[in-house]
């Protein structure tokens, strides 16, 4: 199969609505958007599924928006990414996050901008957003990604993706599990045999069936976010996607964040915003309209009789939660399972797809019988640390919120709050320095919006792969820069091919390289029929794709950190298993010695990796305001 080939396998057979399957091969329990893609990517590889999903698929809330360049990379993979785009705004002013007072209103100081930061690969950060990854930040909410997930996920597996079929119990064995399914409304019990099953509940019952534990703070604030039409034309800034609010009246407690949900706009012109505010601000009975409303007017300095028109409300807390295990026998916990992080960030949903690219391959390797079991355990090695790290640095991110209110001088005394905008905005070495100050605190949220480092850079040092004792290049500790490596763990780079220029049609990045089946071998043109003699003397039932690039593509030969003779193996998620900086002299034992560590899931690592990140989990959780 040539790396450019789709995987030939049909997917699983279509079953009626009314039929259920007495076994099947993987069972995912939830139709949230990390399970939708786990059977998407399961049954494209020909894997038979059954999905269950406790509720209808009617989609009620906006939730995720941001999907980040690594995701929307998983997203075509899965050959939804071009739906994706296609409904996403087309022009760039939306990648823009902004501090004001109040939207608009009345007093001195109500719509006065405070600050404002790039955000998601625009403004300054297009170049290097555009050298990590072929793929851009796509914008849509949850209300409209998790249908379109679901059409992909029905016409994958069709007859497999089950409303109102709530998962009640796990029993597992050596061979597999048998799962427990109650019809929500007919009460009907059955049992559901599967090889494996995903937990992909959004952590609603699985750590309960499976007696995990989470461990990490919870409910650390509570957030009301509403879902509402609105016109905010009003407000003086033109482009911005999210805003967040902070004002002196209330003493410095008024806060919260819009975000333009289209669907034809995505800045001040847009029909429907998602408005989140702090618990503490709804005052009086949550179920009373008329004091919804009243917070949502009062954060954006809105007349008491703007119109306002509400379609959905929820309440829902900070966590900052990891699940110990990822796989308990023969069940793995993904997404919001496994993990769950406040959304500053816009981590939650990105990790979440990002688990179910990890996981899925490995699936499937193991269920076609290209890989041992073992390879399923470094899924969690794998991806528990990274998690870790991405709730560390969303609650971190979090924190970047109220330095920026001290440096406007808010506090609990109103008065004084007012009296520091005075000087904020007076033309004096005071308002000078203050205005830097300010400036300084907005800008360190960069950390959140130029996150590049964590968004793409994340990389695993223990599981699949071997690693070579090369260093890892920059300061890992550094959410922002991001450092394109060859090295094992770490994404394949990208590269435009053949010359090709951003822009250009018909261009083909090194990640097209990568097979979505078995593992792939990129080399060069004249060292590939060399390897392929390896590959084809090499043991093992998993398939390797090799891939040849022109000796004289300079673009490759800057970005692949080995010579014209060697060799990178790259995992279906594009991560490099193993590299060899030139062609060994026993080629096929060292293909077959890399082979037996990448299938057994590499190593143990002697420590928990992701203590370190659960260490700064508390440290952050100590000082978040709620
Ligand atoms: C109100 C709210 C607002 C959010 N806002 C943001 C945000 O602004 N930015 C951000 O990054 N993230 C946000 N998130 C988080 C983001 O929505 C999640 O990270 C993402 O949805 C995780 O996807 P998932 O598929 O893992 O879980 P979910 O989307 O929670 O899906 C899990 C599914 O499993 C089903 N289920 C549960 N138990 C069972 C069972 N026993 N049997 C069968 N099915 C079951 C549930 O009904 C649900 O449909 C928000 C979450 C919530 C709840």
């Amino acid at each position: 199969m040539s790396a450019s080939e789709k995987s030939t396998h049909v997917a699983s057979p279509p079953i009626g609505e009314d039929e259920w399957p007495a076994a099947t091969q993987v069972l995912i329990m939830g139709g949230g958007p990390v399970g939708l893609s786990c059977a998407i990517l399961l049954a494209q590889r020909g894997i038979d599924v059954l999905l269950v999903e406790r509720r209808d698929f009617v989609f009620r809330f906006p939730r995720a928006h941001l999907l980040n360049p690594r995701t929307m990379e998983a997203f075509s993979d899965m050959d939804v990414a071009a739906d994706i785009y296609a409904a996403t705004p087309t022009h760039d002013r939306w990648r823009k996050a902004v501090w004001y007072t109040t939207a608009t209103g009345p007093g001195r100081f109500d719509g006065m901008k405070i600050g404002e930061v790039p955000a998601w690969g625009g403004g300054p950060d297009a170049e290097r957003y555009r050298a990590a990854s072929p793929r851009t930040f796509a914008n849509m909410p949850q209300i409209r990604l998790d249908p379109l997930l679901y059409r992909h996920a029905l016409a994958a597996a069709p007859g497999r993706i089950r409303k109102l079929q709530e998962v009640v119990s796990i029993d597992q064995d050596a061979e597999g599990a048998t799962v427990g399914v109650l019809d929500v409304e007919s009460g009907e019990a059955r049992s559901i045999r599967a090889q494996y099953v995903i937990a992909a509940d959004g952590g609603r019952d699985s750590a309960d069936l499976l007696g995990v534990e989470l461990e990490g703070p919870r409910d650390m604030r509570e957030v009301v976010n509403y879902h509402v039409s609105l016109d905010l034309s009003a407000w003086s800034e033109p482009d911005a996607l999210l805003g967040h609010f902070l004002h002196p009246a209330g003493g410095a407690r008024r806060r919260g964040t819009i975000q333009a949900l289209g669907p034809t706009h995505y800045n001040r012109n847009a029909e429907e915003w998602l408005v989140s505010v702090a618990g503490w601000m709804v005052e009086g009975d949550p179920d009373d309209e008329a004091a919804l409303f009243e917070s949502i007017r009062r954060m954006l300095g809105l007349a008491a009789d703007h119109p306002i028109t509400m379609h959905s409300m929820t309440r829902w807390s900070y966590n900052g939660l990891v699940a110990e295990q990822f796989r308990v026998g023969r069940t793995f916990l993904a997404g919001d399972a496994a993990h769950k992080h406040p959304p500053t960030g816009g981590l939650g949903l990105n990790s979440g797809i990002q688990d179910a690219q990890n996981l899925c391959w490995k699936l499937a390797a193991v269920l076609d019988g290209q890989a041992p079991d073992a390879l399923l355990d470094s899924y969690q090695a794998e991806r528990r640390p990274i998690v870790a790290w991405y709730t560390a640095h969303s609650l971190e991110n979090a924190n970047r919120h109220p330095p920026i209110a001290a440096a406007l001088g808010f506090s609990e005394d109103e008065e004084a709050g007012f009296r520091s905008l005075e000087t904020f905005v007076s033309d004096t070495p005071e308002g000078a320095a203050m205005r830097e100050r300010v400036a300084a605190e907005v800008n360190h949220n960069a950390h959140d919006y130029s996150q590049l480092g964590v968004e793409a850079g994340f990389h695993y040092s223990a599981g699949a792969l071997v690693p070579d004792g090369t260093p890892v290049p920059g300061d890992p500790s550094d959410p922002i820069a991001f450092h394109a490596t060859s090295r094992p763990g770490h994404h394949l780079p990208h590269v435009w091919l053949d010359g090709a220029k951003e822009g250009d049609t018909g261009r083909r990045s090194s990640h097209d390289l990568v097979a979505r089946e078995g593992l792939t071998l990129i080399t060069s043109e004249s060292a590939a029929p060399r390897w392929r003699d390896a590959v084809s003397l090499a043991g093992g039932a998993m398939p390797i794709t090799v891939a040849a690039v022109a000796d004289d593509d300079v673009a490759w030969r800057e970005a692949r950190q080995i010579a014209d003779d060697g060799a990178l193996l790259v995992r279906p998620d594009r991560k490099v298993a193993w590299r060899t900086a030139n062609l060994p002299t026993d080629a096929v034992c060292a293909l077959d010695d890399a082979l037996a560590t990448i299938l057994r899931g590499g190593d143990t690592p002697g420590q928990d990796p992701a203590e370190p990140y659960l260490v700064r989990i508390r440290a952050a959780a100590n000082v978040l305001v709620k």
